[in-house]
């Protein structure tokens, strides 16, 4: 079976519902509290996983009890986490979230463990057998991203990066990319164009192209346009009331990549992404 290996950060989320987000200086009486599985990769894995896909994850967590916690519910998800390495001494990612009235979420990460994935876990046979997809994202230090991917391409392996958060890519790092996959705000960080609306979003993805073999541009509750080979496609966001948007784009990037990882055409996966996101943002994040 063709399986995805997913490469990234596992960050313990503590997630706060408030009526609004503090200001500066200003403390909010909150309604609710909730703990959960975060970090991109790790949410990315499990709804690759989640969407029927065989995932393995590299990361890392500290010997403290949150780290335990985020091992058993990536294993819980049907994730393998054999090439999950605990890290002495240092404690596990950490994540404060705030999820205002309207459903939008401000977050404070602390990356911890995941600065420390080993990079032998990229060399060892076992770790690429059956994979045919890499995923990445720009939570773990572009050393990691860098020595997976190269790893990745020298047996045969597409790499699809989310360059999320937002952070300047290597030229070495660029050319190892087969699919880049990024929001607005990371569209515009890296081509300078403002993405507004499904418009705008072809024009982002327009202009990666240049650089991207394939360019998922996703645009909030607009959509997403997808560009390769010389051509450029809109989607429409499916109609849904919003509960929160925390994690939209690590689901779409899940199922785009489950998709992908089982044969579909870029614009198959991307819809299937695009339903399952929509999906998800119209649903409590815990
Ligand atoms: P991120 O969470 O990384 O900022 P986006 O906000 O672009 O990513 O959302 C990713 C995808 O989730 C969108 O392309 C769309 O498919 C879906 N989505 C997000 N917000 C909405 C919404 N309000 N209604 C319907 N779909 C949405």
């Amino acid at each position: 079976m063709s399986k995805i290996a997913v490469t990234g950060s596992l960050h313990y989320d503590i997630m706060l519902d408030a009526p609004h987000r503090p200001e500066k200086g200003e403390t909010v009486m909150g309604s609710a509290c909730h703990y959960k599985s975060g970090g991109k990769g790790g949410n990315q894995a499990v709804a690759a996983a989640r969407a029927g896909a065989a995932v393995r994850f590299a990361g890392s967590v500290g010997r403290d009890q949150q780290g335990q916690f985020l091992r058993d519910f990536l294993q819980q998800a049907g994730v393998d986490c054999t090439a999950v390495s605990v890290i002495e001494a240092i404690p596990s990612g950490m994540s404060v979230a705030i999820t205002d009235a309207e459903g939008d979420y401000g977050a404070v990460v602390v990356s911890n463990a995941n600065q420390h994935i080993p990079l032998e876990t990229f060399e060892q046979p076992g770790f690429w057998q059956d994979v045919s997809l890499l995923v990445l994202q720009n939570e773990v230090p572009e050393t990691v991203n860098l020595c997976a991917a190269r790893a990745a391409q020298q047996r045969g392996i597409r790499v699809c990066v989310n360059a999320a958060p937002a952070r300047p890519l290597s030229a070495a790092f660029e050319a190892c990319i087969d699919l880049l996959v990024v929001n607005a705000i990371e569209a515009r960080d890296m081509c300078g164009i403002s993405v507004q609306d499904l418009t705008s979003a072809r024009a982002a993805a327009e202009s990666l192209a240049g650089r991207f073999a394939r360019v998922v541009v996703t645009a909030g509750e607009h959509g997403v346009a997808f560009s390769e080979a010389g051509e450029t496609h809109t989607l429409v966001a499916q109609k849904v009331t919003l509960v929160s948007t925390h994690g939209a784009g690590d689901c779409f990037v899940g199922v785009l990549c489950q998709r992908l990882s089982i044969g579909a055409t870029l614009r198959e996966a991307a819809e299937e992404a695009n339903r399952a996101a929509a999906e998800h943002v119209s649903r409590q994040p815990h």
